[in-house]
């Protein structure tokens, strides 16, 4: 190895050094990338106009109309939207050795894996999600064999304290939280127990808990007493026995008192025995909004019911909640709920460079429930492009 000195001395050090004032004189690339001419949504500024966007160093450097100066690289987004990177925080993704990759391309930039695998085999799901190209974290199922067709806890013992501890204790950076899955034909009459067990493991790290609701055995009010601050109820749209909503069309004192004490409810598309239309239409109207949508995404949803994150959100247009809410329950509301993703789901300048570039096209789309029943709506978000730390990292043929 040369040293300093010696460097200078040679040749092509000299050559070097002589190109400096030529290269300064040129106009240097101001920004790695700009976003040019699409309509920027970031819930968090209340921002909803035709912007551009120039990232700079992995981070949003500008957010402003008809931004001049050179980059790198510039993604047309005339006609597009412009919002901050999706974030899934109900999916199945580390399942699979492609399921991060394969939701990037749909605009999700950061996801949680929620609860795919318990304390025996959570660390195939954490080698998926370590290795996936963006944010991920995983919740540990309290059922220590995870999903099981029998049903994860329908076996008690299998809601083990101890090796969910020993588990979260081995993998501290990267398990957010621990997931609780409720309905009657995963946990029985094992409900309630599974759930304060859940609590008893979370607590002694300070973790949320994630509780999949819906057709439980016992009654929302009884469960829902056990729901502390920053905890999470998926699939608030879930069809009687034991909905947020009673015959009358009134949300539960015990949900409501739940959210006023910081519970967040989330949608949790997902396939099987989740979303109704008409409950989500009954609780939608009784103006209970959903803090977060989320996919429940898994392989197999990818051609059916839940297809990608931008065509879950459309629903919710199809519904009647505003392009606005919509967003913002996929970016800004969702990067609250786990501490992993604070400062993401925002365009503001400084925050990482995480933007997913959809179009809203307007048609005739069916939307499909967990029930087989169909719905027309006249918009849908589609997924075009992936913005990933500043660079492009996925766009949709
Ligand atoms: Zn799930």
């Amino acid at each position: 190895m040369m040293n300093r000195r010696q460097f200078f001395r040679t040749a092509a050090g000299a050559a070097i050094f002589a190109r400096i004032p030529s290269v300064l004189a040129a106009t240097p690339a101001k920004y790695d990338l700009i976003i040019k001419g699409g309509r920027v949504i970031n819930s968090a500024r209340k921002l909803n106009a035709v912007s551009d966007v120039a990232i700079a160093n992995g981070r949003i450097a500008a957010v402003e109309p008809n931004i001049s100066g050179d980059a790198a690289e510039t993604i047309d987004a005339r006609g597009k939207l412009v919002v901050p990177g999706l974030i899934d925080i109900h999916t199945h993704a580390g399942r699979v050795k492609d399921g991060p990759a394969l939701i990037l391309a749909d605009g999700v930039t950061g996801f949680i894996d929620a609860g795919s695998q318990g304390a025996d085999r959570i660390g195939e799901v954490i080698a998926v999600v370590k290795s996936a190209p963006q944010l991920g974290r995983v919740l540990l199922n309290i059922g220590r064999a995870g999903i099981l067709p029998e049903g994860d806890t329908m076996d008690l013992s299998r809601a083990d304290v101890n090796a969910a501890r020993e588990a979260i204790a081995r993998n501290r950076e990267i398990i957010a939280g621990v997931k609780a899955r409720l309905s009657r034909d995963v946990a029985g009459t094992n409900d309630f127990e599974v759930l304060r067990r859940t609590q008893e493991v979370a607590s002694s790290f300070h973790l949320p808990v994630m509780i999949h609701m819906g057709q439980t055995m016992s009654p929302i009010p009884k469960l829902f007493a056990l729901l502390k601050p920053g905890d999470i109820v998926t699939h608030m749209f879930a069809p009687p026995p034991n909905s947020i909503i009673d015959d009358a069309g009134h949300i539960l004192p015990e949900v409501m008192a739940a959210r006023r004490r910081g519970v967040r409810f989330d949608l949790g598309n997902g396939r099987t025995g989740h979303l109704r239309w008409d409950m989500a239409e009954r609780i939608l109207k009784a103006g209970f909004l959903p803090d977060t949508f989320s996919t429940d995404w898994t392989p197999e949803g990818r051609t059916s019911q839940v297809i990608d994150f931008p065509n879950v959100m459309s629903k919710f247009l199809m519904l009647g909640m505003s392009l606005d809410q919509v967003v913002a329950c996929a970016t800004s509301n969702a990067s609250r709920a786990f501490e992993v993703f604070r400062g993401r789901g925002t365009l503001n300048v400084g925050a990482p460079a995480d933007v997913a570039v959809l179009e809203l096209r307007d048609g005739n789309f069916e939307f499909e429930d967990n029930f087989g029943n169909k719905r027309a709506g006249n918009m849908r978000l589609f997924p075009i492009s992936t913005v990933l730390a500043g660079k492009r990292a996925a766009n949709h043929a």
